[in-house]
């Protein structure tokens, strides 16, 4: 199996393995990881690319040949941002480029431009506490 990753549920960037498509001091934030799984666990660490969080396995569940109960994944600046939520709500979407295969500029997000990236969200999860500065 090729390499994979899903989308943050908050900046929408994928999740990043780090064996030579991250920018130092751009993107490289995007390869430490936060998931949230249906059964309840979560896993912290960076992501390899495989689907290992760590030294985690994620679980996979599948169903004629879909997967069912898919992680919630963010990268662990963005999990911060949204007050760590705990609690699973659904399932991050699939990078198309898989995480591996986009041009150069396609992920450059820096971390301190996180709050940016919240505020366009539309429809934040119920279980996000997103700290609202005062203007
Ligand atoms: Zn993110």
């Amino acid at each position: 199996m090729g390499l994979f990753s899903w989308n943050c549920m908050v900046c929408k960037h994928p999740m990043l393995h780090n064996m030579g498509v991250v920018t130092p001091g751009v993107n490289e934030w995007m390869n430490r990881v936060v998931v949230l799984e249906k059964n309840g666990s979560i896993l912290r660490g960076p992501y390899d690319g495989y689907g290992r969080v760590g030294m985690t396995e994620m679980k996979m569940e599948w169903k004629d040949h879909k997967m069912i109960n898919g992680p919630e994944c963010y990268h662990e600046a963005c999990y911060k941002a949204v007050g760590s939520p705990t609690e699973y709500t659904r399932a991050s979407l699939h990078s198309i480029d898989q995480g591996h295969f986009f041009s150069d500029g396609a992920h450059d997000l820096k971390e301190k431009d996180i709050p940016d990236a919240i505020k366009k969200i539309k429809k934040p999860l119920k279980t996000w506490k997103i700290k609202k500065k005062a203007v």
